[in-house]
């Protein structure tokens, strides 16, 4: 920009030096001129006053031609300061103001002489060596009638005419010097002002080039250079607003990828991972700042992996596997490897969905193991009564003692059939979350005298003492009736797994929260008993559907292997928790934690 600047100062200052250069010659050359001009027409007229003054004297012999006119010039020459000459007809002089006439040459071949002899008058400007200085000649023909008898010369010097030019020439270039340093100026302000805003422009358009469009130039003008700067401010403008557009979208489709459930893994058609979303450095393992940029190649943990995605790549075709991965945890996972061409590009790419299964498979699998085991549950006192009653049938009716023993076990088979189906659907009613929960506050202590009240004929059957104990005034919410089938069923189990004479006991108290508002306080509810207890490495699955820790001993106590379960879940569902103590041959203590409100 700088270069553009100076040259266009050289531009102007050169226009203006070559104009003033011409116009000072112009002035010089008309100063003379006119000059001249008028000291010819002044020559002129006073060689017509002498002509008139003092005519020819024809009348006299060429001595005394010679000599008036030789007076004349000198007496002249005194009264203007104007060399005088007289020239005969023939160029001969006759009379000088400033030599001697017989000294001087013929005068026939001096222009001026010969233009007056010609034309009646004549005028030349050349350097008198005589002299040695530049003179102005003016000659004129004295003539009677048409006959021509003389030429009446004057003669200035032009020393006065050159020093005066001279003066001028002076005064012309000091001027042009002025003017040149003025003209540089003003051109380079002019220059600037032209490229200032260039300079602006240009500097915006390298910051726009590097990324930062929040820059903008003056615009406002009403010249083009404006119009540029309004037509830049604009583009910039508009490419703020589509950035900020790009942006959003990126950052939308990031917080997407960020969010979503399922990993998401892209890679290009070299091989190198371009996109490694959150989700993925869970399920893999691995972070994205580890992965992006490199070659699938690196999946070291994931072996199994990398080569599905050399398949994918290799086939382009789309690939729908499931796979256990053992990093960072084992993990079954869908994966859906699917080839795609990024917009531009000829190789293809490839797009990869990771999805956790293994949860869903784990309950699929559960669904299944449950099915078998209701069946084979159902199938068992399913088998007793159809073979009792066939027996019956087939003619131990007639025996009414056999008769009678075999209906009580009937009886007892269809009651656990019950029994068994009952808890099932109380199971599946839980889970499926159909049942509403009703929570109020429920006052501990008559809730727990109620309840002991239930369990005292079966206690007392296998000789059991049945104890419980609460703070006073001890409040929760919760939902009256499930609470009670907790304790039921935590209570059954006390008394069918305790020999008889043993001791059963509830427990409730408040547990203080750890917040200072103490808004986490919670119920802690204790069922004891002095029973055969459970084995260490039983008490991770009791809670599990259908688990019994002796199978035989379940059944005679006409348990389903379901209890348990359902306690579970009616924990979950008043946002608690419940553990299990246990000694063999010492007793268990189950301890359920409820939060005295619902969240
Ligand atoms: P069940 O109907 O067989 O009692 P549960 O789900 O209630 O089924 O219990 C699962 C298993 O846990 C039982 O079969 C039993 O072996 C064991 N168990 C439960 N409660 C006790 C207890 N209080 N003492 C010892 N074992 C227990």
């Amino acid at each position: 920009m700088k270069k553009f600047r100076f040259k266009l100062t050289a531009l102007f200052v050169l226009m203006i030096g070559l104009s003033v250069l011409a116009a000072g010659l112009l002035m010089g050359k008309s100063y003379k001129d006119n000059h001249t001009l008028a000291l010819q027409e002044h020559m002129e007229k006073e060689m017509r006053v002498l002509i008139a003054a003092a005519p020819w004297p024809v009348g006299l012999t060429e001595d005394g031609q010679t000599e008036y006119l030789q007076s004349q010039a000198v007496r002249f020459k005194e009264l203007a300061d104007m060399r005088v000459t007289y020239v005969r007809a023939d160029g001969v002089v006759l009379g000088d103001s400033d030599h001697e006439p017989e000294t001087m040459a013929n005068h026939l071949d001096r222009e001026e002489v010969r233009e007056a002899l010609e034309h009646g008058i004549g005028s030349s400007e050349r350097h008198s060596s005589t002299l040695d200085e530049n003179m102005l000649y003016m000659a004129m023909a004295v003539k009677d009638g048409d006959r021509v008898q003389g030429v009446i010369r004057l003669a200035v010097g032009m020393t006065d005419i050159e020093r005066s030019l001279s003066k001028m020439w002076v005064a012309l270039v000091l001027g042009l010097l002025l003017l040149f340093v003025l003209a540089a100026g003003v051109s380079y302000r002019v220059a600037l002002g032209v490229t200032r805003p260039l300079e602006r422009m240009t500097g915006a358009a390298k910051r726009m080039a590097d990324m930062d469009y929040e820059i903008r130039v003056p615009d406002d003008g009403k010249d083009e250079v404006s119009e540029l700067a309004r037509a830049l401010n604009a583009l910039a403008e508009s490419l703020q607003g589509q950035m900020a557009v790009i942006r959003r979208n990126g950052m939308r489709l990031q917080s997407v990828l960020d969010n979503m459930p399922s990993g998401v893994v892209m890679i290009d058609p070299a091989g190198n991972v371009t996109l490694y979303n959150s989700s993925a450095e869970w399920l893999l393992g691995s972070s994205a700042k580890e992965r992006v940029g490199r070659s699938f190649t690196e999946f070291k943990q994931h072996y199994e992996l990398s080569q599905l995605i050399r398949q994918a790549l290799d086939s382009r075709e789309p690939l729908h596997e499931e796979l256990t991965v053992y990093f960072p945890e084992e993990r079954l996972l869908e994966l859906n490897l699917v080839p795609m061409r990024m917009s531009g590009e000829e190789e293809t790419g490839l797009l990869i969905v990771l999805q956790d299964v293994t949860a869903i498979r784990r309950l699929e699998r559960m669904r299944s193991e449950f099915v078998a085991n209701v069946s084979h549950e159902l199938k068992t006192p399913v088998a007793a009564v159809k073979g009792f009653a066939e027996t019956l049938m087939a003619g131990a009716v007639n025996d009414p003692e056999t008769a009678q023993s075999f209906l009580k076990i009937i009886h007892d088979e269809s009651e656990r059939l019950n029994r068994l189906i009952g808890d099932i659907l109380e199971l599946s009613k839980i889970e499926s979350r159909r049942s509403t929960q009703q929570f109020s506050p429920v006052d501990l202590n008559a809730f727990l005298e109620r309840t002991m009240e239930f369990m005292k004929t079966e206690a007392a059957k296998k000789n059991i003492e049945l104890q419980w104990e609460a703070d006073p005034e001890l409040f929760l919410e919760a939902d009256e009736d499930r609470l009670g089938q907790i304790l039921l069923n935590l209570l059954q189990n006390g008394i069918n797994y305790t020999p008889d004479g043993g001791k059963v006991k509830v427990r409730a108290e408040y547990v203080a929260g750890e917040g200072a508002d103490d808004v986490d306080g919670k119920i802690r509810i204790t069922v004891s008993d002095t029973g055969i207890g459970i084995p260490k490495k039983d008490l991770p699955r009791i809670f599990e559907r259908f688990y019994r820790v002796d199978k035989a001993r379940s059944r005679s106590s006409g348990g389903t292997g379901l209890g348990l379960s359902i306690v579970k879940h009616l924990v979950d569902m008043h946002h608690g928790t419940i553990r299990v103590e246990s000694t063999v041959g010492v007793g268990s203590h189950f301890i359920i934690e409820l939060p005295l409100l619902q969240p």
